[in-house]
């Protein structure tokens, strides 16, 4: 047994050159890991590709990769919490690059917790950035392109716990949940000003900026890794980034409310006969109280 074929090597092209030539494409948390990937794409599509987050330092690796990759990169801080920081920011990008044409919502907070000790500020922590944020951004969005009459793209980054749960992470579940919901919604309130809506939901896709806190207390090598997945192989995040600009692109221009799920047929291998099951303070080597 093979599994699925690796794809083809990162800079392949997919779609035509110049698909996003002159196109201003904001991707929240752009600094780091699969945020920065998706946004490498446009920029080799000849995109301006926005890298917004909080932190100099990712938005200077961002910038950087944006324009190694063929673009222009731009950085801008902003915190996605903050619908104010946000208006400011757009501000500041439609004076600098441009109207937003596509805005990519991938910014996110994760950290693995017992639900029972997990804090208010726990859970705010994490649904502040990924569901309000989500929607704080594309809401702003939306207005400056509703009162202009622009066209618009705006991809939600989902996960695929939306639909199963993630014991250790009720928090980012939920909200991963309501975004993947909420895409349904807005890609119905919009469709009629031509902003389409929608997600992507990646499966295991690891990469060299995830947060130690994500990384797996076990170490496991990319081998390892591989064969939790029926492909028999991880993602790798430049996959994302095919598939990020074509929902994005012309060529998907009757796609709305959708969410892909890219993870090689992973969540989907339940059924009754599953491996032995390992309670959750198991599986994240937390203490157990009683
Ligand atoms: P990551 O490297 O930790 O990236 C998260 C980004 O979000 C960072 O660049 C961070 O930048 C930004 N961010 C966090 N809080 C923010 C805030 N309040 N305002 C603005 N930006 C903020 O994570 P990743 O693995 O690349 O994940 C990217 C997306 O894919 C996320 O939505 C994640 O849930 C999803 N995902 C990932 C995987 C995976 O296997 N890696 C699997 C499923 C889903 P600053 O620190 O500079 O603000």
């Amino acid at each position: 047994m093979t599994g699925l074929s690796e794809p083809p090597a990162l800079g392949t092209p997919m779609l035509p050159p110049g698909t996003f030539e002159g196109k201003v494409v904001v991707v929240t948390g752009g600094g780091t890991g699969l945020g920065k990937a998706i946004g490498a794409e446009f920029a080799r599509l000849g995109a301006t590709v926005v890298v917004a987050s909080r932190d100099p330092e990712h938005r200077e690796k961002g910038v950087a990769a944006m324009n190694a990759a063929g673009g222009k990169g731009f950085g801008i801080a902003v915190d996605v919490r903050s619908p104010e920081a946000i208006a400011a920011a757009f501000d500041e990008i439609e004076k600098e690059c441009g109207p937003i044409d596509v805005l990519v919502n991938n910014a996110a907070g994760n950290f693995p917790v017992l639900a029972e000790k997990m804090s208010p500020n726990a859970w705010r922590a994490v649904t502040d950035i990924v569901l309000d944020g989500t929607f704080f951004c594309s809401t702003e969005l939306a207005r400056r392109a509703i009162a202009s009459g622009r066209e618009a793209a705006i991809l939600n980054i989902g996960a695929t716990y939306s639909w199963t749960g993630g014991p250790g992470t009720a928090h980012s579940a939920a909200a991963k949940a309501g975004v993947t919901n909420m895409t349904m919604s807005l890609a119905v309130e919009w469709a009629p000003y031509g902003i389409r809506v929608n997600c992507l939901a990646p499966g295991l896709f690891p990469h060299d900026d995830l947060p130690s806190v994500l990384r797996d207390k076990n170490n496991r090598s990319e081998e390892q890794d591989a064969a939790r997945v029926p492909a028999g192989r991880v993602g790798r995040p430049h996959e994302l980034g095919w598939i990020a600009t074509y929902m994005c692109s012309p060529f998907a221009s009757y796609l709305s409310g959708h969410t892909a799920v890219l993870d090689g047929a992973n969540w989907l291998r339940r059924g009754l006969r599953m491996p032995d099951f390992v309670p959750v303070y198991e599986q994240f080597n937390f203490e157990k109280d009683s």
